[in-house]
């Protein structure tokens, strides 16, 4: 499980509260609120 504010590397990432699923596509990119509910816990999605 990953947190808001993480820098998990490239992936696809889904909220675990409601399942919105965001794509991060830089090693360098900060995994964000969710956009859908304000969730700040995911998963990562393969
Ligand atoms: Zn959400």
């Amino acid at each position: 499980m990953y947190t808001t504010g993480e820098k998990p590397g490239k992936g696809n990432y889904k909220c675990l509260k409601c399942g919105q699923v965001i794509t991060l596509d830089d090693e360098t990119d900060t995994l964000p609120p969710c956009p859908r509910c304000g969730g700040t816990k995911w998963d990562k999605v393969n």
